[in-house]
């Protein structure tokens, strides 16, 4: 992975730069100390690193246009941050640039029960989210598995999805407005609290759009209320393919569970040694949660369970209990941990139909074994949103790229099998070169041309997404 050379001038003049903008912040906001920027050289993409020339830490909205507009002045790149969780290196700065980060915004600015909304400021964490309407019977829907930390701002430059969002969409379903600077400092304001919005659907555009368009600093939000009831069954299978020819069935039978998770047996073995969740032992496993009514939840049940039987399940179990449910959750949550416990490990995120499940699962165990690298598997399989985890050796030369190598031919077989390379980890810079893989190159110069109009000079968050070759002449 190559990153384009720093700009000499920009960092010759970085005592200048941070003068400028410890007078538009006040005190403690400015950090520009090598020892104190070190936790933002890289994000969870942790192969690749490096120091930020300051990282600010504004705490309003105006406090962002402020910086914004002195770096456009500038001409300083900036690269916007929530909580840093990305998997794709989307937060990752160059040496000639500035990191705002948006962790101090994280207030709840206004909650409507009467039409369902939130509107919190953007580095509010998720998960927080559904706990500021949780007593009154409500939640936020899209859950990423990193929910404990990640900022609604990096779901929405994300698009981010979860476990849940089988059912309820992924961020940009559930997103109705927000509030943004442009790199020229100007706030706007898209979408707000209703359904849709008049002339083009900017709010679509901006929502998975990593950083690049502007960076948001407050969002209206969708929240539900709770159902009635949720359950989650287990079934294990001997074979990855046939666990995934399961979901496949299940899907084409119009069943919709609000869940339907896969992890194999490198998943289900690290998660045995980091949390008690009582798995069985299977090859592969499927968490399949409905929910509704008792009525309902019977019912959907039996369902999945008359499918699943036909592929011979080596154990079908039904949660029994609030906190064996819990236990069930806690360990596909906490399975990318335990996984981290083993070795270094690359996270893909190709999408693929549901029906090519069996298919690059067989195809991704063979490249396992070509390549000797060890392969977890662990995603959201009822959305065909594939997660391989390639393990390998940070400290032994070539494994990266060996690794590198692999997850690129994972990565082309989902475009291959008629699928995309991201499902919700975004482009960044981990598939940035593989785009071509995708999109020829009047696509992307059309997608470069809708960056053009709103950061003409390119200064937010460049050198990701787009090919360096193809984003050259604009980067300067
Ligand atoms: C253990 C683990 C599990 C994960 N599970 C999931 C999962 O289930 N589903 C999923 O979708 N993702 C998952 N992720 C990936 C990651 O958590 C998401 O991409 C998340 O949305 C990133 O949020 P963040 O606040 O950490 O953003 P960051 O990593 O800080 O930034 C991500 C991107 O957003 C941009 N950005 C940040 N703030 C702003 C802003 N204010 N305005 C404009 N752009 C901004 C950044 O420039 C960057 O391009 C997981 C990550 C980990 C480490």
């Amino acid at each position: 992975m190559q990153m384009p050379v720093a700009n000499a001038e920009i960092i010759a003049s970085k005592a200048g730069i941070v003068a400028r903008l410890r007078n538009l912040l006040p005190d403690g906001a400015v950090i520009d100390d090598p020892v104190e920027t070190k936790v933002y050289e890289c994000d969870a993409l942790s192969a690749y690193r490096c120091a930020p020339l300051a990282v600010v830490l504004p705490a309003s909205t105006a406090e962002v246009a402020a910086v914004l507009r002195a770096c456009h002045e500038m001409k300083v790149p900036v690269v916007p941050r929530g909580s840093g969780t990305s998997l794709a290196g989307g937060a990752m700065p160059t040496a000639d640039s500035i990191i705002l980060g948006v962790a101090r915004l994280d207030k709840v600015l206004e909650t409507d029960y009467e039409n369902r909304f939130i509107r919190v400021q953007s580095g509010r964490t998720n998960l927080s989210v559904s706990g500021a309407v949780e007593s009154n019977g409500f939640f936020y829907a899209p859950d990423p598995s990193s929910q404990l930390a990640c900022a609604i701002a990096g779901n929405i430059a994300m698009n981010s999805g979860g476990a849940h969002c089988l059912k309820y969409g992924v961020t940009t379903n559930n997103l109705l407005g927000v509030t943004m600077v442009t790199m020229a400092g100007e706030i706007v304001e898209l979408g707000g609290a209703y359904l849709d919005s008049g002339g083009y659907d900017l709010l679509g555009l901006v929502c998975g759009s990593e950083g690049q368009l502007g960076v948001v600093t407050e969002a209206t939000l969708r929240i539900l209320a709770k159902p009635e009831g949720a359950r989650p069954v287990l079934i294990g299978f001997d074979d990855n393919a046939v666990a995934g020819a399961c979901v496949s069935d299940i899907i084409q039978a119009g069943v919709l569970p609000v869940a339907i998770e896969f992890m194999d047996r490198p998943i289900l073995e690290a998660v045995a040694k980091f949390v008690d969740a009582g798995y069985p032992d299977a090859e592969a496993l499927l968490v399949i949660e409905v929910e509704g009514s008792e009525a309902e939840i019977n019912h959907q049940l039996a369902l999945i369970t008359k499918i699943a039987q036909r592929h011979n399940p080596v154990e079908i179990r039904e949660s029994r209990s609030a906190a064996e449910s819990a236990n069930i959750w806690k360990g596909r949550k906490a399975a990318f941990g335990a996984m981290g416990q083993i070795n270094d490990y690359m996270c893909l995120d190709g999408t693929i139909p549901v029906s090519q499940l069996p298919l690059v699962l067989r195809r991704i165990s063979e490249l396992s074994k070509e390549y000797g690298l060890d392969v977890g598997n662990v995603f959201h399989a009822g959305d065909g949103n594939m997660h391989p985890l390639i393990l390998y050796d940070a400290n032994k030369p070539g494994d990266l790229e060996k690794c590198e190598d692999m997850g690129a031919e994972i990565l082309k077989l989902c475009v291959e099998v008629g699928g995309c390379l991201t499902g919700e980890h975004g482009v960044g810079i981990e598939k940035r070169d593989l785009m071509y893989e995708q999109f020829n190159g009047d696509d992307l110069e059309i997608q470069m041309a809708v960056k053009d109009v709103f950061d003409p000079e390119w200064l937010l968050n460049p050198a990701k997404v787009f090919p360096l070759d193809a984003s050259e002449a604009r980067r300067g």
